[in-house]
């Protein structure tokens, strides 16, 4: 037998108490053997629904895996075939860096010399679930909501509705794309770079915000204008859809930005003979050129590589189907997980 039809021999024996989750980005070779397929949202979704299942496997990265372990039960455990598989833009947010600028601008804003307005609404965490378990509980304690690309501007608003201020972590790009896509006027959103003295935007920057973006990035999705000229320029007439982790400036000029799933579905809403431009991962590009040959022209706007998501391949899927090694569980620790919890369970009940 070859390593998919060994794959395929290991999942019939389990059955149903075996559940392969498989992130969009990753590899055709690996989606193969997935019993779902989706996003983040849609994964974290499937993952609190599955209850039949006692092992997990999560085909995507470390911070996934964490969600799908937070939200799953007592009996359930959940593995990853690379464990290395992490994320640079979670690793952007340290919990001691995101603890101590909660308490300069929790500071900040009831500090009552300041102008009356800076006094007038407290904060909110809204954490991006591409972060640690750590930064989610620190949400789910403060009384914060995780996102998704899908769902940031729903949690956004739920947050206005209480007439309080975001703090949102760890993506500047996607955070301030929300807030615009709300109709936020550019001073009533800042990005606070830890780095720097009242991260750089001062206290009044930090007074004035409706909104104070963590500085973090997707190094796979951070297109320029430069790349929307030149795409513009190689395929006229063409439509360009970017991720909304893409910077502002480029996003802007596109057509449309949207998460993954939006993405799958602009594409599939396209008319026939069309030509659409993708800036997001790859292998998801890819595979959309693949699906839709013959119908529409789908473009890479730039060949970019999620080097963690491929870190999954068959041969490593099939080696923990075989030996299920401890060291590839993902288990999250209780504390961690009581609080990380609340703030799944906010971000799935905002509708
Ligand atoms: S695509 Fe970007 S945000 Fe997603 S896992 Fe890779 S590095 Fe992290």
């Amino acid at each position: 037998m070859n390593v998919g039809e060994s794959i395929e021999s290991i999942r019939k024996q389990w059955g149903k108490k075996l559940f392969i989750l498989g992130h969009y980005y990753q590899q055709d070779g690996v989606l193969q053997h997935v019993d779902a397929t989706g996003d983040s949202l849609e994964l974290a979704r499937r993952a609190a629904t599955e209850q039949k299942a006692e092992r997990i496997v999560f085909c995507g990265v470390h911070f996934m895996a964490e969600s799908a372990d937070i939200l799953s039960r007592a009996h359930q455990t959940v593995y990853m075939p690379d464990i290395h598989a992490g994320c640079p833009m979670a690793d952007m947010a340290p919990l001691r860096e995101v603890q101590q600028v909660w308490n300069e601008i929790q500071a900040v804003t009831t500090d009552l010399s300041l102008p009356e307005r800076s006094a007038q609404a407290g904060w909110i965490p809204v954490v991006y679930v591409n972060s640690s378990a750590a930064i989610k509980a620190f949400c789910g304690e403060h009384g914060g909501s995780t996102c998704t690309s899908s769902n940031a501007a729903k949690v956004f608003q739920w947050v206005f509705n209480q007439g309080k201020r975001i703090l949102f972590v760890p993506d500047e790009h996607l955070g301030t794309n929300t807030a615009r896509d709300l109709g936020l006027p550019d001073e009533a959103v800042a990005i606070y770079d830890p780095g720097k003295k009242w991260g750089g935007v001062g206290v009044e920057g930090i007074a004035r915000a409706r909104v104070l973006a963590w500085k973090g990035y997707c190094h796979v999705h951070t297109f320029t204008a430069d790349d929307i000229t030149a795409a513009r320029r190689q395929h006229p007439g063409a439509k360009i859809i970017v991720h909304p982790e893409t910077p502002a400036v480029a996003a802007r000029l596109a057509d449309a930005h949207g998460s993954t799933s939006q993405i799958i579905r602009y594409v599939e809403a396209a008319p026939a003979g069309s030509t659409v431009v993708i800036g997001t991962e790859f292998h998801l590009v890819d595979r959309l050129a693949r699906q839709h040959r013959g119908r529409l022209a789908i473009f890479p706007l730039r060949q970019s590589v999620c080097r963690n998501m491929i870190l999954t391949t068959e041969a490593k899927l099939l080696a923990l189907l075989e030996q299920w090694p401890a060291e590839q569980v993902v288990r999250v620790s209780e504390p961690l997980r009581v609080n990380a919890r609340k703030a799944l369970a906010r971000m799935l009940e905002v509708k």
